[in-house]
This record gives C-alpha cells, structure tokens and sequence, in this order.
C-alpha cells in the first residue's frame, strides 16, 4: 500500500514590538534576567492589561500577508492552566474570534503549486522562559532545578495554525522559509529559531494514499531549524507508516525530536485532554478593526516572497530562484542581473561566494558586483574571493582586482603541473585507473602552488593532457 503523509503546522512567533503585549515593559533579549518585569507582567492583584496597538497591526499586517480574513470583531479570551513560567495562572490569548482566519499561502514546488490553507492567526502574551538546570540537554526531566526569567512573560506572540494540507517533509520546510522570510520583511520579528522568536510544532499523521481519512497524529516539538522539521517529520512518517503496516496503531502522543541521533523521544503522555476552561478576558473589550485601518495595512504589504520566487523562476530555475528570495538576496541578484552580468553565474556568485564570505547583502554595489561575476573566469582565484569578501566595504572598487591576470600561460604553468604529478605518483597511478574525481585534487595542488593566482580552467586541460 503507498501512503500519504498529513501534515499541519503550528508556529509561534515573537513580534519585535518596543515594549509587551499589555504593559510598558521593553521587548529585547540579553538583559539581565527579572529586570524587564512589572506589576502587570508579573500578575500583581489588580494590576489591569492595556492592549499593545502595534501587536495587533501587525498580526492584521500578517494575516493579509497570508491571505486571512480580518475579523471586524475579535475578542482577547482567558486560557486557564497553571505552570511556574505563567503566573498569573492563565495565559491572555485568542478563542473563537482570533483577528485573522481561512487565509492561503500558494509555495511554489516542482510539481507546481502547493496550496496549503492557513485556518488561523491569533495574537496572544508568550509565558516566560525556563532554564532547567543539569539533567540531559536542558530538559525538564532529570533536572536538578529550574530558573524562570520573566523578562520574556507577556512578549506579544502570533500563534499560526495551518489546516492539515502538507503532504511532504520538503513541503512543510519550503512553507516555513517563505513564512519566515514574509515575516522579515514585514519587519515584525526578526524569527530565528535559534532565539526562539520562530517556533514550529508538527502535527504528523499517515493515511492510504487517496483516501480523504484523518487517522490519529501525533505532535513533534522542539526543532530548532528548517532541516531538522524536514527530518523529524520524515522520521515520525516512517515510524508511523511501519506501526500501521505491522499491524499496529499510532498513539496519540507528543515527542521531541534528537537532532544529533534523527530520533523522536516520546514525552510522558497525557492522562487526559486539556481543558483551558476558556472565556473572555474581562479586563479587556473586544477590539474591532476598521475597514480604514485593514485596507492601509493592505496598502502597505510589499510584494511577497512567493510571487518574487515565482517571477525569478522564469529567469533561473526554481530551486535557484527559492535559495535567492528565501536568503533575502533577488533583490541584489536582479540589481546585478540588470547592470549586465550574466543571470545563472550571478546568481551563483551571490548565493554561494558571497553568503560563504558573510557579507551583508545590502551593502553590496551591484554594479562592481557585476564586473567581478563577468571577470570571474579571467582574474586569479585569489583575488576574486579577496573582491568578494571586501564587496560590503565603502567606497569598494572591483578596478584593482579586474587589473590582475590569472596566469594562463601554458608554459608557465607546465613545469609546476609537472612537478605535482611527479610527487604525487599513487593519485597519478588511480586517476589513470579511473578515478577521475582526483582531477579536482591535482587542480588544487596546483593552485596551491600558485597562490591561487593561475586560471583553473587552463590548469585542468593541461592535468588532463598530461595524463591522458
Ligand atoms: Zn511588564
């Protein structure tokens, strides 16, 4: 039996608004812990919330992002549990009216376009962080005790739910980098997962290929990067697949995900089902977006990275055109491609040279970028990687480097190649016995030699002719 994998996507992210979800205190990672905390966020009697008016333009700004509907209505809703990073003993969240829902995001993929449904967007205070200290790898269990900081309780936080239309691992890691990358350029968080301001949870379940069934899924947490989503899915995928065809069932169940072992831990499982005793936030009124305000913020959205990847895609091809728009790099790239360097090579120059020499895209001339991508071939190797890593630096000129010849003169380079071969008689003898791949490796040597200031391309004819 072939089976089809369903899978759906919940994802925190922090807003990068100046101060919390409801009080004054200021929003930023790395002050010192239980510094950023007041009367309000650390639940004192009678303290009142007062809504954050940026929290909820930008979860509006957001969810038109995504394609939602804008409530005209929305309502803050109470959601009752009790754990230490939460003081108040509930947490100010979003219930039946969440400000967006029903949206679509469209990602491009190889087999056209997947459409995956957005069932929700809703806005809500993040709790505070836990530092549980000794045990295994910072988990809870096995711990000799645990510190919570609070600067982080009350951080607006957009909580993502996606309707359960993902089919593949690689598809639910293409959504993600194209949601993050919105979620940048929207300039409302800077979503890296290694801060914890972009959290994913998965929601996995396998069904008989064909069949619209929604057999029990279980719930993959703690993946701290796009590949190991793609890689946590895959695995629980696998799993389930098996429990199913040895005749087995899947049981609800929440694990974590190992990335240095590619192995799901189950965590302890509920007992029962939770139930948040929601109701509506009294200290709160509901909020009720105008149309003005909705149709601004749609003015303003600026053109998306999944339309950019689309438009790029017929210059380049898809995956070429996703690493660019995902990377934060086409607009360069199209600066670069219109000031006249050749499109597949340029493109190739930004999205390996230069992101490998850590430059910040945005303070790249594109044009004396151009010049290096036509020159590339011509100039030494050397001196096109120094241009490359030097391209961010003011006033930066590509005309000393473009001044510079790679050697390419065959009698010049011949004796060095000689000499190479004749001191490396084992990899001459496999190279002649087939093992061409040792060319790149006497091309190497060579430049090695050279200081990387002879033409690779001369220097590989020339390892290849004396070795044929
Ligand atoms: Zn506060």
């Amino acid at each position: 039996m072939t089976w089809e994998p369903v899978i759906g996507l919940e994802i925190h992210v922090q807003l990068k608004t100046r101060t919390k979800m409801f009080c004054r205190c200021p929003v930023g990672f790395g002050a010192r812990e239980n510094t950023q905390t007041c009367p309000v966020c650390l639940a004192f009697p009678g303290a009142l919330p007062v809504i954050n008016r940026a929290a909820v333009e930008w979860t509006i700004l957001l969810g038109l992002a995504l394609g939602c509907d804008i409530a005209g209505h929305a309502v803050f809703s109470r959601k009752n549990y009790f754990y230490y990073d939460n003081p108040k003993g509930y947490q100010i969240s979003q219930y039946d009216l969440p400000f967006c829902t029903n949206g679509k995001v469209l990602v491009p993929s190889d087999a056209g376009e997947r459409e995956i449904g957005i069932v929700r967007a809703h806005l809500e205070e993040d709790a505070a962080k836990t530092v549980h200290v000794g045990g295994r790898a910072g988990r809870s269990q096995g711990a000799d005790y645990s510190l919570v900081d609070f600067n982080r309780g009350g951080t607006p936080l957009v909580e993502i739910v996606t309707a359960p239309d993902i089919r593949a691992a690689e598809d639910a890691k293409r959504f993600l980098q194209l949601l993050r990358q919105t979620i940048v350029e929207l300039g409302i968080s800077d979503a890296e997962m290694e801060k914890g301001t972009l959290r994913v949870d998965a929601n996995v379940s396998v069904r008989p290929a064909g069949s619209g069934e929604l057999r029990t899924r279980t719930e993959i947490k703690n993946m701290n990067s796009f590949n190991y989503i793609a890689r946590g899915i895959e695995a629980e995928v696998e799993r389930q697949i098996a429990a199913w065809e040895s005749g087995g069932a899947v049981q609800q169940e929440t694990f974590d995900f190992d990335a240095a072992s590619g192995t799901l831990s189950p965590r302890r499982a509920k007992e029962e089902a939770d139930d948040y005793r929601y109701f509506p936030e009294p200290d709160l009124v509901p909020v009720e977006p105008s149309s003005e305000l909705v149709e601004r913020l749609r003015s303003e959205l600026p053109e998306l990275p999944a339309e950019r990847i689309r438009r790029l895609e017929r210059e380049l091809d898809l995956e070429r055109a996703t690493v660019l728009v995902a990377g934060g790099l086409d607009r360069l790239w199209e600066e670069t491609f219109a000031a006249g360097a050749e499109k597949v090579a340029a493109a190739n120059v930004i999205a390996n040279n230069l992101v490998g020499a850590g430059v910040d895209p945005g303070s790249v001339p594109a044009a004396e970028l151009a010049k290096l991508v036509e020159a590339r071939d011509r100039i030494p190797r050397a001196a096109f990687d120094e241009a490359i890593a030097s391209l961010g630096d003011s006033d930066f000129s590509a005309d000393p480097y473009l001044a510079q010849e790679a050697v390419s003169d065959t009698a010049a380079l011949e004796p060095i190649v000689e000499a190479i071969l004749a001191a490396n008689p084992g990899q001459v003898t496999a190279f002649r016995n087939g093992k061409e791949g040792l060319l790149g490796f006497f091309v190497g040597q060579v430049m090695k030699e050279t200081q990387g200031k002879a033409n690779p391309r001369v220097v590989s004819e020339l390892v290849r002719s004396k070795l044929a």
